[in-house]
């Protein structure tokens, strides 16, 4: 188990390494009475709302009955949403849909997640190709205008990754003329333009290809939400370092079809429930508790009209 943004600070990485332990043992230990919301080991379980009944006609009704649902989520972002080797993604985003669709009584085997890309995950919703999506989305006005948003369940901001071994990139400010890659589709690929407009764009359509072109020097540097980089520097810690602070604000929101109000509303209300309840909070020290020891206050869940 790495813990490589303590650096400097052994003793603390060492207590929060056996703090770590300690959680996951936990889990376990909650795993075998059969009330963890965590874990591989679950598939076959019933999920903990498997009685939930709901208005005849509404979204959760259809996915309740049907037994399963597609969710869209990130396949190559370490913390949040990544393959594991047996092929199913882990991370945050997963841990967040996993309290959802156990309200919507539906087994977790019958989460059929797919992958979507920054670019495309717009197009799935609106062509029904996912039920829902879940994958570090920021939630805005552009993006509103054709889907609809659930949450924020988190709040990240954007931010600099550059080779560790790097001076003369210290922040937004001394990108004129520097190589920084980013992903087509995504928030910070389009605030770049504005805040560095004299830096050369490179975009791919994941953040794990603009890791691995600032790695052979093929980029100056990476920018996206500070937690997806910490999540490419907690793979590499040698390689990678961060600069300059964060520099936007990034509501994560679950994506949903839009004008699907109950559904919107079904979510939000399933999100308080996990806040108040300990389980956002266990979701979160799971995953992204693995680079930021300091588990944040859940944002407010906006209902906003539209
Ligand atoms: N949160 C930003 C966005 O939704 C960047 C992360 C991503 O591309 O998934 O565009």
């Amino acid at each position: 188990m790495r813990t490589p943004f303590r650096r400097g600070t052994p003793g603390r990485l060492r207590a929060g390494a056996l703090l770590l332990g300690a959680t996951l043992l936990a889990g376990v230990g909650l795993t075998a009475c059969g009330s963890s919301s965590d874990g591989d080991s679950d598939a076959d379980k019933a999920a903990p709302s498997a009685s939930a009944s709901f208005a005849p006609g509404t979204t959760m009704a259809r996915l309740h009955d049907a037994g399963k649902i597609t969710v869209g989520t990130k396949f190559d972002q370490n913390l949040f949403g990544l393959k594991n080797l047996s092929g199913k993604p882990e991370g945050f985003d997963v841990e967040i849909t996993k309290i959802i669709t156990d309200a919507l009584g539906i087994p977790r085997d019958k989460v059929n997640f797919v992958e979507t890309v920054s670019a495309n995950r717009e197009p799935f919703i609106q062509q029904g190709r996912v039920d829902m999506v879940v994958a570090t989305y920021t939630i805005n006005d552009k993006r509103k205008k054709v889907v609809d948003f659930a949450g924020p369940y988190y709040v990240a901001g954007q931010s600099i990754m550059v080779a560790k071994n790097n001076t003369d990139i210290t922040g937004k400010d001394s990108l004129a003329g520097k190589k920084v890659c980013s992903v087509s589709g995504s928030t910070p690929a389009e605030n770049i333009r504005t805040v560095a407009p004299k830096a050369d764009l490179v975009l791919f359509d994941g953040y794990a290809k603009c890791a691995d072109a600032l790695k052979n020097g093929q980029v100056d540097a990476v920018t996206t939400d500070n937690v997806i980089l910490l999540g490419l520097i907690d793979k590499d810690p040698d390689a990678f370092k961060l600069v300059g602070g964060t520099f936007t604000k990034e509501p994560y929101g679950i994506g949903i079809r839009k004008g699907d109000t109950a559904f919107r509303t079904f979510i939000n209300d399933t999100l308080e429930a996990a806040y108040s309840d300990g389980r956002w909070a266990k979701a979160f020290k799971d995953t992204v508790g693995k680079v930021e020891p300091t588990t944040p206050t859940p944002p407010p869940v906006d209902r906003y009209t539209s």
